[in-house]
């Protein structure tokens, strides 16, 4: 017989038993504050009831039938859902099962609107590990390194990454745009550009919202040369930043939004809206996937959003976000080795540096193993994986966070 080993490399000890809420109870009888949240996708917390009332109901009815064979209620109930909470320009869904999937879909979409090659991604972002995704992605070498050669077609412009610079805000936006303006002059002409695909809040690149007035810069670019701009919103969506969506703290809509993870509490599951006028531009029966909108998982997102908008989950996180906030604010006051706190809502990110003001990877591990001791479970994030990141569940309460922080501050 043969022993098998499963293929990674756990961050944490934990193995769960069960979880509930904002906490994880390991077999051994450990009991957990959990800030990942499956990466940010737990929205309505571990085991909502009313998410497993829902898929449990919908287990006994049909698993699965691939609705473009044959289509189920689950399904035609999350299109109406979503219709409540998208942006009304975007009519037109597509679904699939994860969010690297999605972002795949839009990729193509972009380009068979167009009829251009290119897609310009931002340095930082993360877009998914399928080899098109991973082309898009520039949150680390460790997502692209032997993987070559990736998808052709890609370029990649500099994020206002401020801190990093050592610029404000504004001079770092100024800066990228110009790169950017630079980039369509002279490698990717507009001509050849099908689409810029850049997140709210940069997730596994560091937690750093993007600028609303770089979105702005993107968006007017984007009209002047009939560029598609893709918002992901896998990670920043579904109510964690204390907006709907990210891209609401500016003025702009995307052409498509691609939104997972905390759609269905856990249950895998993405789309990508678009309007009808660009999505049947784009479609010639060539996107999809064996369980793309499954019946469990559509159950679930129906109870999702339904708990998001009954419990008023949007404003917690706001609410939360900002108890969180003040809370890292005061304990990086202490912190010489902390360089940056930064985030919106429930997504915030406190960034490790060296004496030198380099990124400190090592003592931003350091911190997450120590919280462990403290029975807090975080991840980190950052091209070195110097950056914390906190991204308790939308449901997680005043005390909660309280207790975060004090495990937190143990930690370090
Ligand atoms: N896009 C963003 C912003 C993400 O954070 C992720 C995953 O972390 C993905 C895409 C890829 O999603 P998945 O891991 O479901 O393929």
């Amino acid at each position: 017989m043969t022993t098998l080993s499963p293929l990674l490399k756990q961050a944490t000890p934990v193995v769960v038993d069960r979880a509930l809420g904002s906490w994880i109870y390991g077999t051994d009888g450990s009991t957990y504050l959990d800030f990942t949240s499956g990466i940010g996708v737990t929205s309505t917390g571990h085991c909502h009831p009313a998410v497993v009332a829902a898929a449990r109901e919908q287990t006994g009815r049909i698993i699965h039938a691939q609705y473009t064979t044959v289509m189920h209620k689950p399904l035609l109930e999350l299109t109406q859902k979503l219709g409540d909470v998208l942006p009304a320009a975007l009519d037109s869904v597509f679904y699939a099962t994860s969010g690297s999937e999605a972002v795949e879909a839009s990729i193509r979409l972009a380009r068979m609107a167009t009829g251009r090659p290119n897609i310009i991604a931002f340095h930082g972002g993360f877009h998914g590990r399928t080899v098109a995704a991973a082309s898009l992605t520039t949150a680390g070498t460790k997502f692209r390194a032997g993987f070559s050669p990736l998808m052709g077609g890609v370029h990649i412009a500099p994020f206002p990454y401020a801190f990093r610079y050592g610029w404000d805000v504004d001079t770092a936006v100024d800066f990228a745009l110009k790169e950017l303006d630079y980039l369509l002059q002279t490698i990717s002409s507009p001509a050849d550009t099908a689409g810029f695909i850049i997140e709210p809040v940069l997730g596994d690149g560091g937690y750093l919202p993007t600028p609303p007035r770089f979105l702005e810069g993107l968006r007017e670019r984007a009209d002047r040369h009939g560029i598609v701009l893709i918002l992901d919103e896998v990670q920043a969506g579904f109510g964690r930043t204390g907006k709907f969506w990210g891209h609401q703290f500016s003025s702009i809509t995307p052409d498509i939004l691609i939104t997972a993870k905390g759609l269905a509490s856990g249950f895998p599951i993405s789309a990508i809206a678009a309007s009808s006028a660009l999505m049947s531009k784009g479609w010639a029966g060539s996107q999809g996937g064996t369980y793309g909108g499954n019946a469990v998982a559509a159950a679930a997102a129906v109870a999702t959003i339904g708990v998001v908008q009954d419990e008023n989950l949007v404003e917690n996180a706001r609410v939360r976000g900002n108890q969180l906030r003040v809370g890292l604010d005061r304990l990086a006051l202490d912190n010489a080795l902390i360089g940056d706190v930064r985030g919106l809502g429930l997504m915030q990110g406190i960034e490790f540096v060296t004496d030198a003001g380099e990124p400190n990877g090592a003592l931003a591990g350091a911190v997450q193993q120590a919280a462990v001791a403290e029975n807090l479970l975080l991840l980190t994030c950052g091209s070195a994986g110097n950056v914390i990141r906190m991204i308790p569940a939308l449901i997680v309460s005043a005390e909660e966070i309280e207790t975060g922080l004090e495990r937190f501050s143990g930690a370090l």
